[in-house]
């Protein structure tokens, strides 16, 4: 029998891409970024507009 080991990083863990902090996650766009990577993040990408 094998049982699937739970990763901790592995699919149900959304961490933050950048930095990975858990805490205040954006999944916006399909992105996983912390509100803080996400906010900085998002200007370089020209996402300011949509803030
Ligand atoms: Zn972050």
């Amino acid at each position: 029998m094998t049982k699937t080991r739970t990763k901790k990083f592995g699919r149900g863990a959304n961490r933050c891409k950048r930095c990975g902090r858990k805490r205040g996650l954006v999944r916006k766009y399909g992105i996983y970024l912390c509100r803080q990577c996400f906010r900085e993040t998002a200007m370089e990408l020209g996402f300011k507009k949509y803030w």
